[in-house]
C-alpha cells in the first residue's frame, strides 16, 4: 500500500472519525499521554539515552494530538490565542533588541 498524503482537510476528516470512534474524552487523554511521552523523550535525549528520532516521533504524535485538541476546543479560539501569543513574542523580541541596542 502506498503512503497516503493527508492535507489539512483529510487530516480533519480523519480526526473527526477518531473522535467519533473513540470519543472526545479519550482523545483528550491521548493529548495528555502524548505530551508526557514527548517530555520523557526530551529528558532521555538530554541524558543521551535515546536517539533524536525518538523525539521526532513524539513531536509528530503531539502535533497530531494538538490538531485534534484544536478541533475539539474550537479552531477559531485556538487560532486567536496563537495570534495573541505570537504578537506577544514579537513585542518581547522588540524589547530585547531595544535593550541589546542600548548596551552597545
Ligand atoms: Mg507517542
Amino acid at each position: 500500500m502506498l503512503p497516503v498524503k493527508h492535507d489539512a482537510a483529510a487530516r480533519e476528516a480523519l480526526y473527526v472519525r477518531a473522535m467519533v470512534a473513540f470519543g472526545v474524552p479519550s482523545q483528550m487523554r491521548m493529548v495528555q499521554e502524548e505530551c508526557a511521552e514527548l517530555i520523557a523523550s526530551i529528558n532521555r535525549l538530554d541524558r543521551e539515552r535515546c536517539p533524536v528520532q525518538d523525539v521526532i516521533n513524539e513531536v509528530a504524535d503531539v502535533t497530531i494530538m494538538l490538531e485534534q485538541a484544536r478541533l475539539i476546543l474550537g479552531p477559531e479560539l485556538v487560532d486567536r490565542a496563537v495570534q495573541d501569543k505570537l504578537a506577544r513574542l514579537e513585542r518581547l523580541l522588540a524589547e530585547v533588541a531595544k535593550i541589546e541596542g542600548t548596551k552597545t
